[in-house]
């Protein structure tokens, strides 16, 4: 339950994700809330893609379709690491994801030369042992800066109100100011636009119930 900031002055937040360990979308919206809260750009990296997986691949498509930057890459296909590179160049980027994801491969692919320590997956999770401990700035050759972050297990909104999180779920947007009533919480009230929206389909319930999930826990901390 430490708190720990990680990095100031950042341009954009790349999110890495893997097939193994799998993501949570839990942790996943939190980032994007918090990103979006510090104007934050964001960037969705997909982890390991060598590995088959229909849960991952529903996920990927999930996030393309709601409009965020999304890169499939696999340390085994040096191309796919090539193509985040031109986003990065002149830009102050954090890279963040939890231990085993693969975060210290990508790091030496898009920085050859820094030998970040690559650990192994299952000793990792099974002993919660981090491979990356401290913050570290590198710099591009060619421009731009990257701050690799520690192995974070969870990532809290500790400085957000609770009111802000929504502000994060940009899905919600057409939908969320149409209701009956102006200081609508999305709950139980009638007239709720948003819940006939996810009633229709026309909202992800996934990502409505996981907005609850952050907001209740916000509430509760
Ligand atoms: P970190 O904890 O996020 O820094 O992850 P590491 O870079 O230390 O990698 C954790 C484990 O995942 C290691 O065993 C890597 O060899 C493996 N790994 C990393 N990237 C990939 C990938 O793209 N595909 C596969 N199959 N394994 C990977
Ligand atoms: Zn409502």
């Amino acid at each position: 339950g430490r708190k720990q900031h990680i990095a100031a002055n950042v341009d954009q937040i790349m999110i890495v994700m893997a097939v193994k360990p799998p993501p949570t979308r839990d942790i996943l919206n939190r980032y994007l809330v918090s990103a979006e809260h510090e104007s934050i750009d964001p960037i969705l990296v997909f982890n390991k893609s060598d590995i088959d997986s229909q849960v991952f691949i529903n996920i990927i498509n999930q996030y393309e379709q709601l409009g965020y930057q999304v890169f499939k890459t696999s340390n085994k296909d040096p191309h796919t690491i090539d193509a985040i590179k031109p986003l990065l160049k002149d830009r102050t980027t954090v890279i963040v994801g939890q231990s085993g994801v693969g975060k210290s491969s990508l790091v030496n692919g898009l920085l050859p030369g820094v030998n970040a320590k690559v650990g192994d997956l299952s000793e990792n999770s099974r002993l919660g042992r981090h491979t990356t401990t401290n913050a570290r700035l590198f710099h591009f050759p060619s421009g731009g800066d990257l701050i690799d972050s520690p192995g974070i297990r969870e990532f809290g909104l500790w400085h957000l109100e609770p009111e802000k999180i929504i502000d994060g779920f940009h899905d919600f947007e057409p939908w969320r100011f149409e209701c009956r009533f102006r200081d609508c919480k999305h709950q139980q009230e009638p007239g709720c636009a948003l819940q006939d929206a996810v009633q229709r389909g026309d909202v992800h319930r996934q990502r409505f119930e996981n907005y609850f999930n952050i907001y209740h826990a916000l509430l509760a901390s």
